[in-house]
């Protein structure tokens, strides 16, 4: 059994949404996006090209609407900046496509540049809030 399913267990919930966005070109999660919802709380576990928040956040059920809601169509930068993904979850506004680490070529200093050669600052450093 996963940490994360004893974890949910633990907590006597039992909801777990799978969010992850698909890359446009290889179908690897571009960001892997996981809510779980207890009856009391919520969690979000986040890895996207510009970082991850290891094993998870306790977060509000209403921001965790507002990130179910941001990955959902139509995708919009705004939305994915609204809920702390300084990294849009590897989406290019200007494709308006998902794409994966590997396809965004993020370099060490942070910086990605989707196929399309849109350029996108990837802050490698996770903000919780
Ligand atoms: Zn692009
Ligand atoms: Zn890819």
């Amino acid at each position: 059994m996963s940490f994360w399913n004893r974890f949910i267990r633990m907590l006597g919930g039992r909801t777990r949404f799978n969010i992850s966005p698909r890359c446009a070109l290889c179908a690897r999660p571009a960001a892997v996006v996981e809510i779980f919802e207890t009856s009391k709380s919520c969690f979000l576990r986040y890895s996207g090209p510009g970082g991850s928040n290891g094993t998870g956040d306790p977060i509000s059920p209403q921001r965790a609407r507002a990130v179910r809601e941001a990955l959902t169509p139509p995708y919009e930068a705004a939305k994915f900046k609204a809920v702390g993904f300084w990294d849009d979850a590897g989406f290019c506004a200007e494709c308006g496509k998902f794409y994966c680490p590997t396809h965004w070529s993020v370099s060490s200093s942070g910086a990605g540049r989707c196929v399309q050669g849109h350029f996108k600052s990837l802050d490698p450093h996770w903000h919780p809030e």
